[in-house]
């Protein structure tokens, strides 16, 4: 039994064993900054074996033989500004009709006349990270001081030159109390997209502590409360997508889902923010991709993975093109089963629209398939109950 997506989730538009609906690119590894959650151990050399500009623009040549609609491509690192042709990629990307993004590291390479260049490329967009609410806690996360300031002002200059801000947050349970202050600073910013990111345990990040479910749960409700403020999109917590189910159409929202601590707080801290904008805007609806289902990340040197946090590789576009790898690996056929999902998520009625964090279930069990460790809810089966209607 499975409930039927509703309009609170935005479907792809096309069928996501054939074509992926993003790839996230790592041209490079290298980066100046020494964040505390880095995903990818960032180091502050290139790797001389990372792929190549003819490489790159092979890759970006296969990405876009999947035809319309074009996977939107998004260039990540480390921080990619530290590969010289990036403006070359870009244009290239852009020329073959692929929506090219950009993910950098806040530094001295990221100054106006390079993001105009990159405007003039082509890319569409940037996304800078918001770590913390103030200098100290956000220069502590990135272990650099100043990048706080640099942060605000970079975020200016991407706006200025024309490019879509999107403004990236990772949440632990370190920062979990400053994410009504960086919302105002969000809003401040202008940026149309506030991507908030749950710590998955791997790269430096095992050193940070993850929120537990019960206050993921309570920073869910609240980030959908909130949503009516800025287009949100959450990263590792699918199971948004759920919270997004269950209180589509519910009036007495604080009855169905009480009102923890930590979301108590959270609001409080929202409270002026949620009265000032009137009238909010509709809130956007979160799409349905996942790990290797519409979702796929190439690493610096090709290795092609269902997400930059499962770190199982499933080909090498050295080696395979990407649609044959995206296509033909028999994890990413898994793990687009909903009914090959084990634990809770195996059981759950949101399976299909939801699925659960493939890297969470990795980095807590070492199998991409078992049950999300971090999604709180208890499926009707695990409970007797059945759907309405069947
Ligand atoms: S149990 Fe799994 S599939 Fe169900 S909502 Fe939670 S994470 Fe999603």
């Amino acid at each position: 039994m499975t409930v039927a997506p509703t309009r609170a989730v935005r479907l792809m538009h096309h069928d996501a064993s054939e074509r992926p609906f993003i790839v996230i690119w790592e041209v490079t590894r290298a980066c100046q900054l020494v964040c505390t959650h880095c995903r990818a151990d960032a180091i502050r050399a290139r790797n001389p074996f990372e792929l190549t500009t003819d490489e790159g623009r092979r890759l970006l040549d296969d990405l876009a033989s999947f035809g319309s609609p074009r996977p939107l491509v998004v260039l990540t690192g480390g921080d990619p500004f530290e590969r010289p042709d990036l403006p070359e990629l870009v244009a290239h990307g852009t020329g073959l009709g692929l929506s090219m993004a950009l993910s950098p590291s806040v530094t001295d390479r990221l100054t106006r006349p390079v993001l105009v260049e990159l405007h003039n490329a082509g890319a569409k967009a940037v996304s800078l990270s918001l770590d913390g609410a103030t200098a100290e806690s956000h220069d502590s996360f990135r272990g650099v001081d100043g990048v706080f300031d640099a942060t605000l002002e970079a975020a200016r200059t991407v706006s200025d030159v024309g490019l879509r801000l999107q403004i990236n947050t990772t949440v632990t349970r370190g920062n979990v109390h400053e994410l009504p202050a960086m919302l105002q600073t969000v809003l401040k910013m202008g940026a149309a997209l506030w991507s908030v990111f749950f710590l998955v345990p791997t790269g430096r990040g095992k050193l940070l502590e993850p929120l537990t479910a019960a206050e993921e749960e309570e920073v869910l409700h609240w980030l959908h409360d909130v949503s009516t403020l800025v287009a949100i999109k959450t990263t590792e917590a699918p199971h948004y997508r759920r919270i997004a189910i269950q209180r589509s159409g519910v009036r007495a929202l604080d009855d169905v889902f009480p009102v923890g601590p930590l979301r108590s707080r959270l609001r409080l801290d929202t409270a002026g923010l949620l009265t000032g904008h009137e009238p909010p805007r509709r809130p956007r609806p979160p799409i349905d991709v996942n790990s290797g289902r519409g979702f796929a990340f190439v690493d610096h040197v090709g290795a092609v993975y269902p997400s930059g946090f499962l770190p199982t590789a499933v080909g090498s576009v050295r080696h395979q093109s990407f649609p044959d790898i995206y296509r033909g690996s028999g994890l990413l056929q898994e793990l687009r089963d909903p009914d090959a999902l084990g634990g809770r998520c195996g059981q759950c009625e949101f399976r299909t629209v939801c699925g659960g964090s493939r890297s969470h279930a990795y980095a807590t069990t070492g199998d991409p398939l078992a049950e999300d460790p971090s999604c709180l809810y208890q499926p009707l089966l695990t409970r007797g109950v059945g759907l309405a209607g069947e």
